[in-house]
């Protein structure tokens, strides 16, 4: 008989399936795609979320507090026990996303392990292996998935992003217009699965994690993913068609691009100065982040991009791109003097200074969903009434309800709570 069956073999399932076959669990995963990984094997590699709970309450005050205190207690210990296993793992450094505490992990290497590990123990990875529906017993646990019987299921399918059924109906209307920056197995499969088995969904449904990426596009590869991505947004000015700011562009690229979802046409322009270029746009967005000029990968792809060397000067190119010229340059006066604001204001506003200024047109991206399936702190899934369904689990980008509208981890979820709802599996069984 397996003791644990996996679905979906991403950063939370390798993770829950090694720890679960250390501990000497009979292991089966079951991936979706020819390659394991998922979205993590696409990622930039930082293992991060909120330093302390006070951060953690801060930044993401409707997340359930336990979820979040786990997330912050066992993010060191699960990154020593990555760097034990010999993986290259980076100092610490703070700051992350403008809070978080961040390490960077050498992603390809960690699967390897992983890999090496869950078979070295005898457990097996079935790729290309769908998983369609769950096993029931007489009593209306949950006794396996697709088929393989076993004693539990681990849902790991890393969220609902490619399902334009499900991203509409909790993200939005048109929110599946939205380019998909994930791996593309993704499209639900555990979400559905757990609401079959009586799951409830978690909160935060309607936040979703991504980034700006500039627009239009002739093409948007998963080799862009990482290099077209707009981090800073974050010291720049946005603004709509109309010319109007419409968020707190320091609260974070991740947070203008959930704003941007919501803009007519989900078009904006990203305005900088030369020093923000030099600094952040070829520069390192983060340390150990990916050295790439931006601006030029977004021009070779055929986005909308200007420079000159007078505000005025750009905003008659932005208004090209039919951007209301009048509306910008009345926020672009409003920021620098302080003037009414469509948005609230950075607390370090960053006008633009130092010539040649530039513009991008930029559009939104969808990553992964916020929420998910409703889980206790051990992954456990629960039912509408808050009772575990027996013999289910979830982690990762499957299980919601610590973070969102903001986002606070992602890799660390599955790092985290995978090997987590594994341990909770030996403790129910
Ligand atoms: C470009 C990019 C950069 C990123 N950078 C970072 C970063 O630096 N730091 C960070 O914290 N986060 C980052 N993320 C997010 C991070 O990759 C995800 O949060 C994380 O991978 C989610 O882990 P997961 O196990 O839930 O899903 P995944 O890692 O995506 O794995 C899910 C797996 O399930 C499989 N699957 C789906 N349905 C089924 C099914 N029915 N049966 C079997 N298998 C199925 C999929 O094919 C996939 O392999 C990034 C994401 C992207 C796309």
């Amino acid at each position: 008989m397996i003791d644990l069956v996996v679905v979906g073999g991403g950063m939370a399932g390798l993770a829950a399936a090694a720890h679960a076959a250390e501990q000497g669990l009979r292991v089966v995963v079951l991936e979706k795609t020819r390659r394991v990984g998922g979205s993590s094997a696409l990622s930039a590699g930082i293992l991060w979320t909120a330093p302390d709970m006070q951060t953690m309450r801060e930044v993401v005050p409707g997340g359930d507090p336990e979820l979040g205190r786990v997330l912050v207690e066992g993010l060191e210990p699960a990154v020593e026990r990555v760097r034990a296993a010999g993986v290259e793992v980076s100092e610490r450094w703070y700051g992350q996303m403008g809070f978080g505490v961040a390490y960077r992990a050498d992603i390809h290497a960690l699967h390897r392990h992983w890999v090496d590990t869950i078979e070295a123990a005898g457990g097996e990875i079935r790729l290309d292996a769908p998983v369609r529906a769950l096993r029931f017993g007489e009593t209306g646990a949950v006794t396996g998935a697709g088929d393989v019987e076993a004693r539990a299921v681990l849902l790991a399918t890393g969220g609902f992003q490619g399902d334009s059924e499900l991203v509409k109906r909790f993200l939005g209307w048109d929110a599946d217009r939205m380019l998909l920056r994930s791996n593309p197995g993704s499209t639900g499969d555990g979400f559905r699965l757990a609401a079959a088995a009586g799951a409830a969904a978690s909160r935060g449904l309607g936040g979703f994690y991504g980034h700006l990426v500039p627009a239009p596009l002739a093409a948007f590869e998963p080799e862009h993913y990482l290099p077209l991505t707009q981090y800073h947004s974050r010291h720049s000015i946005l603004a709509d068609l109309q010319g109007r700011r419409f968020t707190d562009e320091s609260l974070g690229d991740e947070v203008s691009n959930q704003a941007a979802l919501r803009l007519p046409g989900m078009r904006a322009v990203l305005l900088c100065d030369e020093r923000v270029r030099r600094e952040h746009v070829i520069g390192p967005p983060y340390p150990h982040g990916q050295v790439i000029d931006r601006f030029a990968l977004a021009s070779e792809l055929g986005a909308n991009l200007a420079s000159a060397d007078t505000a005025d000067a750009l905003v008659a190119r932005v208004a090209d791109w039919g951007f209301d010229a009048a509306g910008l340059k009345r926020t672009l006066i409003s920021y620098e003097f302080g003037g009414p604001q469509d948005a609230p204001l950075p607390a370090e506003p960053l006008p633009l200074r130092e010539p040649p200024l530039h513009a991008v047109e930029v559009q939104p991206t969808l990553t992964f969903p916020l929420g998910g399936v409703r889980v206790d702190a051990w992954g456990r899934v629960l039912d509408r009434d808050g009772r575990a369904v027996e013999g289910l689990y979830a982690a990762g980008g499957d299980a919601g309800g610590l973070q969102g509208p903001r986002y606070v981890a992602g890799l660390a979820l599955g790092l985290v709570f995978g090997p987590r709802a594994a341990d909770a599996v030996m403790m129910d069984n």
